[in-house]
């Protein structure tokens, strides 16, 4: 029998509201461009471009109550306040119409973004690793439990030293939450463990060294992190 070369770190995980038990992530997806309003101040023209995917490192999250640090390499690191999707099960080419079955539960998410970087890959036509999967860039609160199939619903908004920055609504996603995990089901084979942040309403920002971050989505609590003071 092979053993490990060397002992493997932790597997990520992540707290579950109102038990002991931790949710074991496998991978992270996020959508870009999910709400019109947002897609519009990214310069974009949301009934032309269709939503899209792009992945994190699952040891990128950092939970509720962390120092976010401030990441090198950037003048612009912004928030992005996003209801994530827990799932429990998935597969691949899944309909919409039993989509939900796949769900866990749902969590309020922060897609920290080096701005700057995002702006000078898409110009480049360069990928988002730097931009979009750094450490420490998949700000998280604990998982709610699912109930049946119902939806979350309702507001979602964030703010920066207690002023608000985002807000939006639910309903506005382009894409839905069994319409999310449709698609990605047709690139991606989907699995127990996988996170899926499903995009940021506008209003995003910059954050700076020592910034007090608050946001929430009716229902599932709220994510609170400051911004450390990181690379100089
Ligand atoms: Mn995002």
């Amino acid at each position: 029998m092979s053993s490990y070369a060397f002992e493997p770190g932790p597997r990520p995980s992540l707290s579950i509201a109102g038990t002991d038990a931790r949710f074991p992530v496998h991978r992270i997806y996020c959508v870009g461009r999910n709400y019109a309003e947002h897609a519009r101040e990214m310069g974009s023209d949301p009934t032309r471009e269709p939503p899209f995917f792009f992945q994190k490192p699952a040891d990128a999250l950092i939970e509720s109550g962390a120092v976010v640090p401030y990441p090198s390499r950037t003048a612009d690191f912004h928030h992005e306040v996003e209801l994530v999707i827990a799932l429990s099960s998935g597969g691949k080419d899944l309909l919409t119409s039993n989509a939900l079955d796949c769900v866990f539960g749902y969590a309020v998410g922060n897609d920290f973004t080096r701005r700057d970087l995002q702006k000078a890959a898409k110009n480049a036509g360069q990928p988002w690793d730097t931009s979009k999967g750094f450490d420490n860039a998949a700000g998280i609160a604990p998982i709610h439990r699912a109930v049946a199939d119902q939806l979350p619903a309702g507001r979602i908004w964030l703010s920066v030293n207690g002023a608000l920055r985002q807000q939006g609504q639910l309903h506005e996603l382009i894409w839905s939450v069994p319409e999310i995990i449709a698609e990605l089901s047709g690139y991606f084979t989907l699995r127990a463990g996988d996170l899926i942040y499903t995009g940021t309403p506008a209003g995003v920002g910059p954050l700076q060294r020592g910034d007090h971050i608050e946001c929430g989505i009716d229902g599932l609590g709220t994510l609170q992190q400051r911004v450390g003071s990181g690379a100089l």
